[in-house]
């Protein structure tokens, strides 16, 4: 029966476009963080939105579960099949073309298979911007983006990818094509499909293209790495900034020690340019359409306030663009550098901001009080209250062993510190099979039972992504 349904694949993609020796397969079976490995049937690689469907339809009459793939940067395990050997990898990485940039109403239409930084590369080649930026950008593909829901560095000032989409292109787990291509900042006709799908993680439907925001490419921008000594005064001073520069303040990321001294580990090159390794380190970023003299004015007069208030004691605004660039390095090798490093308990938390102070606080003292010589790899997009709040092994211990044996109870101790502090459990990097208990467990009773509902309705059969998100 399988080689039948293979053949049919074959039938369909065309027999280069369907994988199946165990060589070809390898690469798309483990997740970025090594985390799970799968198995799968065969991985497929269609062209169009139309063999999709005709995939999905296929895969529908037969009972074999689709795992939607794109960059398969995700770090909640979505995109990898189970053990069985029985589902099929769905990988976009095909579905590459731009359809269209619509310059007047400031909309790109694409394919879900186009990498982010293409993207942002083909607008800018326009003057225009596509604010979606993450670190994985390079690999990433805007299925992906819109499947997670992804957030990234500028979700500050513009959204996350929920907020820049205004339409989508799905195949159901039907096999139909939901065609809701439109560029409208305004449509209120009733329930919100669209919605529904982006951040489903595969689960309701499999995107194959989408109508995304554009802006205009600002003018000038200007990076600073500032330094604060704890976290109430570095609330006050992203409070001074939204106050001081409003819509221009487009990054607000924030370091510890910790996270930077691991990052100087591995990455020698990237000696933090403050003095004496304060505390946390704050990297902000201005973006300007009106000239780089008046953003840089605004910069230097913001910073002196921060000065004149004792909230911050260094700062150094970059030179140049190399040097503006060499900051956000720094902030995007941690994740790098925690690879490096081994294995590592990774928390992706919101906090509302006037609970920060407290959530770090209290829970870095019950860290260290619990798991002596732990090490707090504590950094994020600090002004969306998001904090990657990673735990690793104490130094001279094996991390998988420790991990192992603390893992429940690490995960325990922060998730109730985030639900003490009307936090959620995952900002922005999903559910997955990873979290899967964990949103049971904190979702609440009745929004779970909701999701499983839609689950229930979108995909009867359990076919699309299955044990992801949601078990029904
Ligand atoms: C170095 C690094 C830095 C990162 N930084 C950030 C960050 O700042 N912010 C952030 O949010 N994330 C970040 N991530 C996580 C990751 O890059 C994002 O989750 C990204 O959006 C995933 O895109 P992808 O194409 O790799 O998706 P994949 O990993 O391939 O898939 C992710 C999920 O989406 C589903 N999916 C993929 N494509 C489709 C589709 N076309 N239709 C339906 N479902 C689909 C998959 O089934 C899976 O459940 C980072 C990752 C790395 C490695």
């Amino acid at each position: 029966m399988m080689q039948g349904l293979i053949d049919q694949f074959a039938a369909v993609l065309g027999n280069q476009y369907v994988l199946t020796e165990d060589q070809e397969k390898a690469p798309y079976l483990t997740d970025w963080r090594k985390r799970f490995t799968g198995k799968a049937l065969a991985v497929l690689l269609p062209k169009t939105t139309k063999e999709v469907a005709s995939i999905v339809k296929l895969c529908a009459s037969n009972n074999i579960a689709i795992i939607p793939q794109g960059g398969h940067t995700g770090f909640c395990g979505g995109a990898t099949p189970d053990n069985t050997g029985k589902q099929v990898i769905l990988n976009l990485k095909r579905m590459n073309q731009i359809r269209e940039i619509d310059v007047a109403n400031q909309t790109i239409t694409l394919e879900a298979g186009c990498i982010l930084q293409a993207v942002q590369e083909k607008v800018a080649a326009q003057d225009l911007l596509f604010p979606l930026s993450l670190g994985a950008e390079g690999s990433c593909m805007i299925g992906g983006n819109l499947a997670t829901n992804a957030g990234g560095t500028n979700v500050l000032r513009y959204g996350n990818t929920r907020d820049l989409c205004l339409g989508l292109e799905v195949v159901t787990a039907q096999g139909d094509i939901w065609n809701g291509m439109k560029g409208l900042r305004k449509d209120n006709t009733g329930y919100d499909l669209r919605d529904l799908f982006i951040g489903s993680e595969g689960t309701l439907g499999i995107i194959t293209a989408a109508v995304m925001k554009l802006y205009p490419m600002p003018i000038s921008q200007w990076t600073t790495l500032v330094a604060t000594d704890n976290i109430a005064a570095t609330i006050a001073l992203l409070n001074l900034f939204q106050k001081r520069a409003n819509s221009l303040l487009t990054g607000f990321e924030m370091m510890t020690q910790e996270s930077l001294a691991l990052n100087e580990k591995h990455f020698p090159q990237m000696a933090n340019p403050l003095k004496g390794n304060p505390p946390f380190t704050i990297l902000i970023e201005l973006s300007d359409h009106e000239s780089e003299e008046h953003v840089r004015q605004l910069l230097e007069v913001i910073l002196e306030e921060a000065f004149a208030g004792n909230l911050i004691s260094d700062a150094v605004i970059a030179s140049n663009l190399s040097q503006a660039n060499s900051f956000w390095h720094m902030r995007e090798h941690i994740t790098l550098a925690q690879a490096q490093e081994g294995a590592n308990l990774k928390n992706d938390i919101t906090i509302p901001l006037s609970s920060l102070d407290r959530f770090i606080n209290e829970t870095d003292a019950m860290m260290r009080a619990s798991f002596p010589g732990v090490r707090i790899i504590n950094f994020g997009h600090l002004g969306d209250g998001n904090l990657h709040y990673n735990i690793a092994a104490p130094l001279g211990t094996d991390p998988k062993i420790f991990n192992q044996n603390n893992e429940k109870a690490i995960y325990e101790l922060v998730y109730t510190q985030v639900e003490r502090c009307q936090g959620s459990i995952s900002a922005e990097h999903g559910i997955g099979q990873l979290k899967l208990d964990d949103l049971r467990a904190h979702k609440g009773v009745v929004a779970h039972e909701l999701m499983k509902t839609i689950k229930k309705a979108l995909d009867p059969q359990n076919i699309l992504n299955p044990h992801k998100v949601v078990s029904i």
